[in-house]
């Protein structure tokens, strides 16, 4: 038989919408994506959002919607050109979807989105969350928006003890909020509670509840449980991977090349990079096997990254070499490293290695312009 889920108490929502949004109305950020939510504004800035904190959001939606401003220049924007605007961000198929579901804009739907949910859904990259928040915000339609912030708030309130990773939880917690979502501004309300998630009722150490407008409503404050909710299953442990990084130069140039166009940082630029860890003998052999004469070697920090699945460890190697030169049908690039901060985009994996190049990658290279 089908176990049902257990909500402790989600008439306990019943009371929140007038505190939560008086209490938006009065403390909202200012943030760029708000002043103007076009679809188009909340669906690139929701998207960024994913994986990365609001600070560091900034500077990356400012540039891309000052390069792409309209669904049409997205879809017709050059790949590399792309992804050099995402670079930093990682998840890269996050961006390449985006163009996929911004050329079936264009075309089915003459450059506008299309402001129905059901619709929204079917458009690549655009889940559950992402369609609740456009149809909301930028349309006002009548419909959830949940993502993970929303998630932790709505579990401590009522005090769910499912796993919140699950899919049936996540539609239970759709339909409660249905109930209680105010038609006269849904996306305002959407917005005040991922905003309570985010500021107030935080993941990682203790929410702030004396500064929250629902707290007299809230289980996990009355009963003292607020660092037991929510219920998240243990992710599973990440692949290891040891790999040797070598920077490699001449006088004036460098040393890189495109990544498959399938699977990890796919079609993006790297330094050369081996498997498993190399002795500085070893490093040698290989520049030389690519027909370099290296003048010197050394050794450089260690450095790790980490993706969702696989976490690099890495060891680098800096290799000053003769003039290099490139052989018929090889796959290196031999470019000046301004050149591959201007136009190649390299993911952030590679950061405590392309200093060595005075090479500044996504976040650092935005941080450092502002
Ligand atoms: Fe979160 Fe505390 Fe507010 Fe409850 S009272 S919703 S635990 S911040």
């Amino acid at each position: 038989m089908r176990k049902e889920i257990q909500i402790m108490d989600t008439t306990r929502l019943d009371g929140i919408v007038p505190s939560l949004l008086l209490w938006f109305s009065e403390t909202a950020r200012e943030l760029p994506w708000r002043s103007d939510p076009t679809a188009y504004h909340v669906w690139v800035s929701e998207i960024m959002l994913q994986q990365t904190r609001v600070e560091a959001v900034k500077p990356y939606y400012a540039r891309f919607m000052e390069a792409l401003p309209d669904i049409r220049a997205l879809a017709g924007c050059q790949e590399e050109r792309l992804l050099k605007l995402w670079e930093g961000l990682g998840y890269y198929n996050r961006v390449r979807n985006m163009q996929k579901a911004a050329a079936e804009v264009a075309e089915r739907y003459g450059g506008e989105f299309p402001s129905e949910f059901e619709e929204l859904l079917t458009l690549p990259g655009i889940g559950r969350y992402t369609a609740g928040a456009i149809a909301s915000i930028a349309y006002g339609r009548a419909v959830p928006a949940v993502d993970g912030n929303v998630l932790r708030v709505i579990s401590r309130i009522c005090g769910n003890e499912e796993d919140i990773g699950k899919q049936s939880v996540r539609m239970l917690f759709e339909k409660e909020i249905m109930r209680i979502l105010p038609a006269e501004a849904p996306g305002t309300f959407n917005q005040a509670l991922m905003e309570l998630g985010a500021v107030v009722c935080v993941p990682n150490g203790a929410p702030l509840c004396a500064e929250c407008p629902v707290r007299e409503f809230c289980f996990a404050f009355e009963t003292g449980r607020q660092q037991e909710l929510p219920v998240k299953a243990a992710k599973k442990q990440r692949r290891i991977e040891e790999r040797t990084v070598l920077v490699i130069r001449d006088g004036e140039r460098t040393v890189i090349r495109q990544r498959p166009k399938k699977g990890l940082l796919a079609g993006l630029y790297e330094l050369p990079n081996y498997p498993g860890f190399l002795s500085s003998d070893e490093a040698l052999a290989l520049v030389k096997s690519e027909g370099w004469e290296p003048i010197r070697i050394k050794e450089l920090e260690k450095a790790h990254h980490i993706f969702s699945h696989v976490e690099w460890r890495m060891e680098g190697y800096l290799v000053l070499v003769e003039e290099l030169e490139k052989a018929d049908g090889d796959s290196w690039l031999l470019i000046e490293p301004e050149r591959a901060e201007r136009e190649f985009p390299v993911p952030a994996a590679f950061t405590a290695y392309t200093k060595y190049l005075n090479i500044r990658l996504g976040q650092k290279k935005y941080r450092e312009d502002d």
